[in-house]
């Protein structure tokens, strides 16, 4: 029996994949993509993602279990949500995470199930994560040299994750991206070496252009634009560009005579928000509608207090309709008082 939230024809909607009103926004986006971060904590300390100091990790109890994730995700797939992406801070620190992964995939009409990982902990655990269901992984590694890496994580660990990535790519999965964070005076001389990489390597390489968030040390000297990436990348290969889908968050590239690809991530410079498709739930259960949003949506809440379907729905839904058209320019997003990135998940 539909509820009152639930007409018969949204339900029908819902249940054949077809856009339907909770998640469609103002502008008529259809958000089918949601990004969960399950947990907080990392054991990196990346200087683009974190502040050097002064962050408090939430308490246990104050982040979702999984029971709680798998209830707002199956209400989110029932309503057309068609891909989740894991994050964090880092997702592979959520003990038994592989658990959580295989009641997400058996949500019926999920199609896709992926996570963003920095790679420290894949090397024993890929295959596990790929046996439980999970499709895709984007692997985090933003420079191949020891000293540089302890710099931007303010950890030891880059062999680690050369392993964890080894492991990933003899694990099966769809697809195994990288993702590399651009600054300037710090990594944006390896631009023609991660290139390389993807022309010897089955791999996609994300070159990301450096994001603003809470005392981050983001600065617009930092920042490397995406036409200055793709000059200093077409230095060593050669882009052939790949047609885009309709939400793609990537200009993609096949890398002539090479095995991989190649993607830039230009939030900054030439962003994406006209076809945006993505919502994302925090580790203590706000739903964001925008990665810079500083209004946040409570579900853990109403769930908590037993709210049902139909109230968490109404939730959700308020929260989709106040999305903005598109992201101010970044040097208004570094003035915005948003999560520090750790805390949302990317
Ligand atoms: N810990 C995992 C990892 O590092 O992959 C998942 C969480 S991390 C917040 C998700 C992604 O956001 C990573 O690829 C990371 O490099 C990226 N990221 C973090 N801070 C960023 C920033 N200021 N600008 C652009 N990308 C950023
Ligand atoms: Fe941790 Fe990922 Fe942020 Fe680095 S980017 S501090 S690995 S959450």
């Amino acid at each position: 029996m539909p509820s009152p939230d639930r007409p018969a024809a949204t339900t029908a909607r819902a249940a054949a994949g077809a856009p339907g009103p909770v998640l469609t926004d103002g502008f008529g986006r259809f958000h089918d993509y949601l990004r969960i971060s399950v947990t907080d904590r990392c054991n990196l300390r990346c200087l683009y993602c974190m502040p050097a100091d002064g962050l408090v990790w939430k308490e246990r109890a104050e982040i979702l279990t999984f029971e709680e994730i798998e209830r707002i995700a199956g209400l989110l797939v029932r309503q057309g949500v068609r891909k989740i992406r894991l994050t964090g801070g880092e997702p592979t620190m959520r003990r038994d995470l592989e658990v959580l992964i295989a009641r997400l995939r058996a949500l019926p009409g999920l199609q896709s199930l992926v996570m963003t990982t920095n790679g420290l902990r894949l090397a024993d655990r890929a295959a596990r994560y790929r046996a439980a269901g999970l499709d895709g992984l984007n692997v985090s590694l933003d420079t191949l040299r020891p000293d540089r890496f302890e710099q931007m994580t303010r950890r030891t660990g880059l062999e680690r994750v050369r392993h964890g990535l080894e492991a990933a790519l003899a694990a099966g999965f769809a697809t195994v991206k990288l993702n590399v964070v651009v600054m300037r005076g710090l990594n944006d001389d390896e631009l023609p070496d991660f290139a390389r990489l993807a022309r010897t390597s089955p791999l996609e390489v994300r070159f990301i252009e450096f994001m603003p968030f809470d005392r981050n040390e983001w600065s617009t000297d930092r920042l490397v634009p995406y036409a200055e990436m793709r000059r200093r990348v077409e230095s060593a290969v050669t882009l052939q560009p790949l047609a885009a889908g309709p939400n793609a968050v990537a200009r993609e590239f096949a890398v002539a005579g090479g095995a991989g690809r190649i993607g830039f991530v230009t939030s900054m410079t030439e962003d994406f928000c006209a076809g945006c498709n993505r919502l994302r739930l925090t580790a203590d259960g706000r739903l964001k509608n925008c990665l810079f949003s500083v209004g946040e949506a409570d579900l853990r809440g109403p769930l908590r207090a037993g709210a049902d379907e139909a109230e968490l729905l109404a939730v959700i839904r308020g929260c989709v309709r106040e999305k903005w058209a598109g992201h101010p320019p970044p040097a208004e997003l570094a003035a915005l008082h948003n999560r520090a990135m750790i805390q949302i998940g990317g």
